[in-house]
């Protein structure tokens, strides 16, 4: 959950507040507490709301029985489905509704008032509440240009992190020899990623790539004739490239770095995001191709001074191709909703009554091939991709007497 106007994600305190959600038209009538409707009572919402503060990023667990990421899934269909705003409201409590009591903080169940009242928070308002507890997270939008004692914050369900990237070994290289894709780029963002764990995983991923450069890549650089040659074809052929995109006619359906990138963004956001439907994805993969193709053939820069963007629209066609082409491999696999994601299907269940029958859903089962191994999908230059399933790598069971490894840290012999 994210404020889209000043882009910043609403975790933590922003949520343990328990601020008032609430939709409208897109002309600003109609203003309803929307989620009202879909909770049995005010103490089950505010708890909810109150745990989205530390269970925030969207996880398909935790909807059932009115989890928190109800929040979300309701958050998405007000926007997405149902064509309305949706705000966060600070000034004022929930009010209730729809046969839900007003707020009240003796509402909250033990963790959640005791929290506030430790952190000496028991205010009457939510931008009280959160003044007290987290004052900087107030100065923040004010910084912003944002009042939240006075104003409301537009907010959406937004992508937080990649899960999925290139394959890297022990010591985060490539099978592309000198190529260590290191940070969310890797592979090694699995299903549930643990809050904090991402950056911890650039920082040891940075450190022990640099530990087997230094160990194993201090020979002198190519020859540069013999470098020549082997990059000399491509160079060529980046070159042809650049000059068909620059200098030839303009083709009749030219497409510009702006609008394949506006494509990718709408068709990932509608397929690929945290709400998954097996024919979109199927049918959001061929319009991929369509435009990979299209980007080959028909992409036309007024001036050369678009290059760097033009490459980059390339390569993230060619990437959200992949992703589209595992996404599928997944769904084709019986992969059903895990993780920051929820698989719609009819046969599924529903996450609660209120919703109509396009929101159900069905977790992986229990020891599912899915999640008992990982997807490789390698693309040649002849467009052919290959796809396969191969088991995860076990836990290394080594003897970690901390004099025995410390030793072949300090020599380099950890690297063998
Ligand atoms: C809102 C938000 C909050 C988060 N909070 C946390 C948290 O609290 N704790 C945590 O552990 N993780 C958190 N994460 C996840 C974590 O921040 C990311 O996983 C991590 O920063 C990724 O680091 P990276 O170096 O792999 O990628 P990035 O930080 O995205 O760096 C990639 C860089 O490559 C550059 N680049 C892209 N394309 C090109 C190109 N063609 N040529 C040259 N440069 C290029 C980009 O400009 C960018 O600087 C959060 C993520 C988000 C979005």
């Amino acid at each position: 959950m994210a404020s889209v106007g000043f882009r910043w994600n609403l975790s933590g305190s922003y949520q343990q507040v328990v601020p008032r959600y609430v939709s409208t038209a897109v002309d600003g009538d109609d203003e309803r507490e929307f989620l009202n409707a879909h909770f049995p009572d005010m103490t089950t919402l505010a708890n909810a709301i109150f745990r989205k503060g530390y269970e925030w990023p969207f996880d398909c667990e935790k909807i059932h029985d009115h989890g928190s990421s109800l929040i979300d899934l309701l958050v998405h269909r007000e926007s997405e489905s149902l064509g309305r705003k949706v705000y966060l409201d600070y000034a004022r409590n929930p009010q209730g509704g729809d046969g839900l009591d007003a707020f009240a903080l003796e509402m909250l169940d033990d963790e959640a008032h005791s929290y506030l009242a430790k952190s000496d928070a028991l205010a009457d308002t939510p931008i009280d509440r959160l003044t007290r507890l987290n004052e900087p997270a107030v100065a923040l939008y004010r910084d912003n240009g944002i009042d939240m004692t006075s104003q409301r914050i537009e907010i959406a369900v937004c992508a937080q992190h990649n899960n999925g990237g290139l394959r890297a070994n022990l010591w985060w290289e490539s099978n592309l020899r000198h190529l260590f894709p290191v940070g969310e780029v890797c592979g090694t963002h699995g299903v549930k990623r643990p809050g904090g764990a991402a950056l911890n995983s650039g920082q040891v991923g940075s450190l022990r790539a640099a530990l087997y450069i230094v160990h194993r890549y201090d020979q002198s650089p190519m020859d540069l004739d013999a470098f020549q040659s082997v990059v000399e074809p491509q160079i060529l052929e980046c070159v042809a490239f650049c000059d068909r995109m620059c200098s030839g006619e303009k083709p009749p359906q030219s497409v510009t770095p702006a609008s394949v990138v506006g494509e990718i963004q709408v068709r990932m956001s509608n397929v690929a995001a945290h709400i998954r439907v097996a024919d979109r994805v199927s049918n959001g993969l061929e319009e991929a191709w369509q435009l990979a193709r299209r980007v080959r053939r028909d992409l036309h820069l007024s001036s050369a001074k678009s290059l760097p963007v033009a490459f980059r629209a390339v390569d993230l066609c060619i990437t959200h191709v992949m992703f589209l082409e595992a996404l599928k491999e997944y769904l084709d696999s019986d992969g059903r909703s895990r993780g920051s994601f929820v698989v719609l299907e009819p046969d599924g269940e529903l996450p609660t009554a209120t919703l109509d029958d396009q929101w159900r859903f069905r977790l992986n089962e229990t020891d599912a091939r899915v999640d008992r191994e990982v997807l490789e999908i390698q693309l040649d230059d002849q467009d052919q991709v290959t796809k396969q399933w191969v088991s995860t790598r076990s836990l290394p069971d080594t003897d970690q007497w901390f004099e025995k490894m410390w030793r072949e840290y300090r020599s380099g012999s950890i690297i063998e």
